[in-house]
């Protein structure tokens, strides 16, 4: 794992908040100080680690803890989604589309373009893609020579001429050929640094071959001095993604990560190792849910935020057909429960939000709910399925098996027709999008 240091310090700063009894000011404060030794000690610039600790001080000052979670549960919960939204928060893909699809590599001397054009397309290949990679680096032949090689491992071709001194050339004279291809990974020449040479070049190139993605590779051994140069190269060339590579066996790469994040262009990929297999597609939860040490914390993310998919895809499936009985509303309840508030899942649903839901049918739910269910256990298998026979005499044999009163348990059957009437409204509506509301992640 990357980052190994930087990550044992933040789980053991979060395990202390774990084994606290009681988290108060004090041990917010001492936790913010322990990430911001972490992230300094991993080269992280100092004007970021403050802003970071920061927003996670004042979430867990200001914020109520939801309900289902406890405190410590939450204040992890807070370090966490900050740490990711600190690196870029969603995952982007590369997009890879016409014929040629072209990826653009491009960086300094050394940062580990020939090589990640390499894993890229052993990555790429081993996806199902049809892939060639095309040497433009003119400035040095030991370069062509390079990726000949990486090629031959990969069973990949290799596209250079080494009579030619013009990229844009030789660019040119492969076009027809690259057509038979998916996907395209141009290796490019670098310099000591971003001199108006390169940038002319790379323009030049840019223009030529509109490549949908130009990725700055960077090296992540670099730390938080990553920023000057990615933003450089952002603001000339415009980049859609950035590679750090040599993120093994550096304890500067968090502040190459930070640093890259905060240029504007995300984070695609990581370089771990010198061999073709070590390449990571990066994504900020996954790579923060590693770094955390997920396990443990992914089953407290998982506890406040995730529900029964199969158990939500079956209630889904009803609601939709609208055939929805008592039955299936005392099983519901049971694990309604267990997901939170019910009024949450009504703005999940499409449309639900805008309608009237009768409010004390989300108010007080809790006690309400455990009376319904007396009431629900004394009725009968056929009044379950059925709840339009339940009549005059039935009620209040209900009423009185359950301990509770003829109003109550007419206040339940109307509110389950309101309920009925509004998953009727629902009906039509297009499953797919409703059911993927339930698939995933739930924000309570
Ligand atoms: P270029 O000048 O940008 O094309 O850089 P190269 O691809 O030639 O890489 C420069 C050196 O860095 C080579 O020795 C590579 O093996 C090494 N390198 C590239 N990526 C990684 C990585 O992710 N981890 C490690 N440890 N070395 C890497
Ligand atoms: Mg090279």
């Amino acid at each position: 794992m990357v980052l190994d240091n930087l990550g044992q310090s933040l789980k053991n700063a979060l395990k202390k908040i774990a084994g606290l009894g009681f988290v108060d000011k004090r041990a917010i404060e001492e936790l913010v100080k322990e990430i911001q030794k972490a992230l300094i000690q991993s080269d992280v610039h100092v004007a970021l680690v403050l802003q970071l600790t920061q927003n996670i001080k004042k979430r867990a000052f200001d914020e109520k803890v939801p309900s289902g979670l406890t405190q410590k549960e939450y204040l992890i919960k807070i370090v966490y989604e900050e740490l990711v939204a600190f690196l870029g928060k969603e995952k982007r893909e590369l997009t890879i589309e016409g014929k040629p699809g072209k990826i653009l590599l491009v960086g300094l001397f050394g940062s580990g373009k020939t090589t990640t054009a390499a894993k890229l397309a052993s990555y790429y290949k081993t996806r199902g893609k049809k892939v060639a990679l095309l040497a433009l680096d003119v400035h040095r032949l030991a370069a062509v020579d390079q990726l000949e090689q990486l090629g031959k491992k990969i069973d990949v071709p290799v596209f250079s001429d080494r009579t030619l001194k013009n990229p844009v050339q030789i660019y040119r004279k492969f076009i027809s050929q690259l057509e038979k291809y998916d996907l395209v990974l141009i290796d490019t020449a670098g310099r000591d640094a971003l001199s108006l040479d390169l940038i002319t070049e790379i323009e030049n190139l840019n223009k030529e071959i509109k490549p949908q993605e130009r990725l700055l590779v960077i090296s992540g051994d670099i730390g938080q001095a990553a920023q000057k140069q990615a933003e450089q190269f952002h603001k000339s060339i415009q980049v859609t993604g950035v590679i750090v590579t040599k993120m093994d066996g550096t304890a500067k790469g968090g502040g190459a990560l930070v640093a890259c994040a905060v240029s504007g262009a995300p984070i695609v990929f990581l370089g771990v190792g010198e061999t073709i297999r070590d390449l990571e597609s990066f994504s900020p939860t996954g790579f923060v849910g590693r770094l955390l040490g997920m396990g443990d914390l992914e089953q407290l993310l998982e506890k406040a935020e995730t529900i029964d998919k199969e158990k939500a895809e079956d209630l889904g499936k009803k609601l939709l057909k609208g055939d929805f009985n008592l039955l299936d509303l005392y099983e519901q309840m049971n694990y309604l429960r267990n997901m939170g508030p019910l009024n949450k899942l009504m703005e999940m649903i499409p449309g639900m939000g805008s309608l009237p839901i009768p409010k004390d049918m989300l108010e007080g739910q809790e006690d309400k709910i455990k009376k319904w269910k007396f009431i629900l256990q004394s009725m009968t298998k056929k009044e379950l399925e059925n709840p339009e026979i339940i009549t005059g005499s039935r009620v209040e044999r209900i009423a009185k098996g359950s301990g509770t009163s003829v109003h109550e348990v007419r206040e339940l059957l109307k509110q389950y027709n309101q309920m009925k009437k509004m998953m009727k409204m629902m009906k039509g509506k297009d499953p797919s999008s409703f059911l993927k509301k339930f698939k995933g992640k739930l924000p309570f």
